[in-house]
């Protein structure tokens, strides 16, 4: 069962509405159509696979229905995609059936919706890298990697027309500020006195975190800085995530991210009094967990980890063998 759609007014009497779109087996994604009478403007997608687009198409019908305002996939005048994440810009193929309506994003996740082939055949080595010296063995190196393939390989690549640039207004004066952390290339998306959040900030859950090892421009350390920015927009009234709840109090929910990040640094430190590898430590953060789960909970680590390692508080406990060993497994400890 998922939520009925939603309508908000802006405080200049834009209207954003909204409705959810099953993205996979296990994720909701919110979609957002912000109607300012000229423009009708759509914020993400959903992932593409054959649920999420039979949501989106309802999703319009469901508006025209609960809210008197008729609109199809037709009437876009312009696609806004938060980041590069497949789960928000998968349905471009299925939205360019309906409308020719330009796309944009911003320059550092641009590469992810026009050259998405090469883009995933990079990542997909660099994970391969970060698993291998976070000391995951190689047959389940081989089956998590195969797990980060399923749902991204099905996307074909789409041009990009336009840029969505820190500090200059996006179309209808939608205020655009780059959160690089979560994502590269993400931003948040004000409309008067409500930001949509993206995936930077949300309702229930601590925004996913990987290293930048990876790929640049994520990483914790960005992410933090990134909060810190969207901190202290002022004039924001109500948070839109891109999923879960609507937030009407951004900066507590901020600090409620931020203590929550500073808890698992903490609990990293405490872990590496004896030497651990990665993948160790994931375990000790999060237990033994399933499937996708266990790319995931690597990657969190990964990323906490990364964050004290660049700034001096763990250091490699087995340098030696760095040093002679191609592939080396790292193992980190206190400074
Ligand atoms: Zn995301
Ligand atoms: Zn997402």
């Amino acid at each position: 069962m998922t939520k009925p759609s939603q309508r908000y007014v802006t405080s200049t009497g834009r209207v954003i509405y909204s409705f959810p779109v099953r993205s996979f087996p296990t994720l909701v994604n919110n979609i957002y159509v912000i109607d300012s009478g000229e423009e009708l403007i759509l914020v993400d997608c959903g992932s593409g696979m054959p649920q999420a687009n039979d949501d989106l198409a309802a999703g319009f019908v469901a508006v025209g229905e609960t809210f008197g305002r008729a609109m199809s996939l037709a009437d876009i005048t312009t696609i806004l995609i938060t980041h590069g994440h497949i789960d928000h810009f998968g349905g471009l193929n299925f939205v360019r059936r309906f409308t020719g309506a330009p796309i944009g994003v911003h320059i550092l996740d641009r590469r992810v919706l026009s050259n998405h082939e090469e883009r995933v055949v990079f990542a997909y080595r660099r994970l391969g890298d970060f698993l291998e010296s976070a000391g995951v063995a190689a047959e389940q190196r081989e089956s998590l990697m195969s797990v980060y393939l399923f749902g991204k390989t099905y996307y074909q690549s789409t041009p990009v027309q336009f840029l969505l640039e820190e500090g200059l207004p996006a179309v209808g004066d939608i205020g655009v500020y780059h959160v690089p952390g979560h994502c590269p290339g993400q931003v948040c998306l004000q409309v008067d006195d409500i930001l949509l959040t993206a995936d930077q900030v949300l309702s229930r859950i601590t925004p996913h975190q990987a290293p930048e090892s990876i790929t640049h421009h994520m990483g914790l350390g960005h992410y933090l800085d990134s909060l810190d920015k969207i901190a202290a927009l002022p004039g924001c009234r109500l948070g839109l995530g891109g999923h879960e709840d609507p937030m009407d109090d951004i900066p507590a929910r901020i600090e409620a991210i931020r203590q929550a990040h500073d808890n698992r640094l903490g609990k990293v430190m405490d872990i590496c009094r004896a030497p651990k590898s990665i993948t160790e430590i994931s375990r000790d953060l999060f237990g033994r967990v399933d499937s996708y789960h266990v790319l995931l909970a690597l990657e969190e680590a990964g990323a906490h980890v990364e964050y004290l390692h660049q700034r001096g508080e763990l250091v490699a406990a087995n340098l030696e063998e760095i040093e002679r060993t191609n592939h080396p497994v790292v193992r980190y400890r206190r400074a």
